[in-house]
Parts: structure tokens; C-alpha cells; sequence
């Protein structure tokens, strides 16, 4: 059988960086994240500006940025679970014409959790992983248990910022969200528990679909 097509779903916080990092250890295949290959392009010039610009403020970089970012990913990946794309319909579009997927789950948390989860994430410069100043805190402040690396806030995991990320999610997210549940193609998994129970459902969701 060939090596599974996934997609992770949910608004800002979720845990989608989290739950996508088991996944991809859990079944050998690539996390594919548009987020960090943004982060590592943030100056890269493009017709419509620099990404940096866009995600200092919480806005969607422009479709033809990440629909390219993706198409490149996946086109090299064998298997992969795809987090933070699509963020709209046209990205959905895009998605559809590019790939068939086993299966898209969603990771549902209600807005105020979000907003402790978002404010409170510390990553890693070295190695990428999330800690939280409370629901994961490091063994010691500020240095990543995996790797010994510097933990860092995101310069868009502040509030304001994160108002405005949830508002585009509402926005221009959950109608794409709608449209896979629609077409009886959506798993959806409580995301409120704790990492270890959201895995324990995640892995069990995806098993049962390939
Ligand atoms: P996303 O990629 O969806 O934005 P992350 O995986 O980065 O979300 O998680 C956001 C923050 O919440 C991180 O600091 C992470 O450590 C923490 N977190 C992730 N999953 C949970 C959970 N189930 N319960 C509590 N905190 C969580
Ligand atoms: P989170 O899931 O925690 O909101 P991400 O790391 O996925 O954060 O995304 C950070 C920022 O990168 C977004 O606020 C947006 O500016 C940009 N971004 C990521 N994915 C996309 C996408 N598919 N389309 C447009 N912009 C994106
Ligand atoms: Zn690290």
C-alpha cells in the first residue's frame, strides 16, 4: 500500500504543529507545515510582498505563495500529514487538484482555550518543538528538553495578534472546514483533552480509515 495522505485541521492553537509531529513519527511520513516553511522564508521577495509582512499581523499570505510551498512538498513526499493548508476555499481547490487524501481530521477547541494555548507556546529555535509555560513547561525555563535549544515566543503568539489569526480562521477557515464535513469526509476529534488523549483518538481515527 502506498504511504498515507493526511490532513490536520483545526484553528490556531489546536494543536496541529503538536499532534502533526506523532503523526509523522507515528507512520514514517513527512509534516508537511506551511507555517514553518513560511517562518523560514519570511523575507523571501515575492510580487506580493515579503510573508513577513502578512504573518506580523495575523493575515493570510497570498495563494500563490503557499500553493506553491505545497505543490513542491508534496510533489517530493511519499507519505505526509499536511498542516496549516488550506486555509480557504481556493486553497482547498488548489489542494484537490494536486492530490487525493486517505483522510482530513480535525482537531475542535473552543476559543478561549486557543487563546491560553497560543499565548503561553514557547518553540524551539533549534529543533521546532512546542512547549507551553503551563500545560508543558520545560524541565528548565526557556531551553528545549529535547535538543538543550533556546525557546522563543512568536512575534504573532501575542494577543492582539492572536485575535486577529482567530478572526481569519472564522473567516475564511471554517467554511473550507464546512465544505469536508459536508462531503462526509471530516473525523472529528476533541482537541480540548490532554496531548496524550488527543493522540490516543487521532491514531485510533486514522487507523481505522486506511
Ligand atoms: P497549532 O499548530 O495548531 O497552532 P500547537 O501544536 O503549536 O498548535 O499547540 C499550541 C500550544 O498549545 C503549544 O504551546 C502546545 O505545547 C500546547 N498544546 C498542544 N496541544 C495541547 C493539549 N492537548 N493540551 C494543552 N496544551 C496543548
Ligand atoms: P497557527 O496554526 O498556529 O496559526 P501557522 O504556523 O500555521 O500558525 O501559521 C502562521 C502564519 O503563517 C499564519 O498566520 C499566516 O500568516 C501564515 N500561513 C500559514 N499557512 C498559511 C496558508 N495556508 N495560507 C496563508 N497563510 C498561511
Ligand atoms: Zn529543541
Amino acid at each position: 500500500m502506498s504511504e498515507p495522505h493526511l490532513l490536520l485541521f483545526g484553528p490556531p492553537g489546536a494543536g496541529k504543529g503538536t499532534q502533526s509531529a506523532n503523526v509523522a513519527d507515528a507512520y514514517g511520513i513527512e509534516h508537511v507545515t506551511t507555517g514553518d516553511a513560511l517562518r523560514a522564508n519570511k523575507d523571501m521577495e515575492t510580487e506580493h510582498g515579503t510573508p513577513r509582512e502578512y504573518m506580523e499581523a495575523g493575515e493570510l499570505v497570498p495563494d500563490p505563495v503557499v500553493d506553491a510551498i505545497v505543490a513542491e512538498a508534496l510533489a517530493t513526499a511519499e507519505g505526509y500529514v499536511l498542516d496549516g493548508y488550506p486555509r480557504n476555499l481556493d486553497q482547498a481547490a488548489e489542494l484537490d487538484a494536486m492530490t487525493d487524501l486517505d483522510a482530513a481530521a480535525y482537531l475542535s477547541v473552543s476559543e478561549s482555550t486557543l487563546v491560553e494555548r497560543l499565548t503561553g507556546r514557547r518553540v524551539c529555535t533549534e529543533c521546532g518543538r512546542n512547549h507551553h509555560v503551563e500545560f508543558d513547561p520545560p524541565e528548565e525555563a526557556g531551553v528545549c528538553d529535547d535538543c538543550g535549544g533556546e525557546l522563543t515566543q512568536r512575534e504573532d503568539d501575542t494577543e492582539d495578534v492572536v485575535r486577529e489569526r482567530l478572526r481569519v480562521y472564522r473567516e475564511n477557515t471554517e467554511p473550507v472546514v464546512e465544505r469536508y464535513r459536508e462531503r462526509g469526509e471530516l473525523i472529528e476529534i476533541d482537541g480540548e483533552q490532554p496531548p496524550e488523549a488527543v493522540w490516543t483518538d487521532l491514531d485510533a481515527a486514522i487507523e481505522n480509515v486506511l
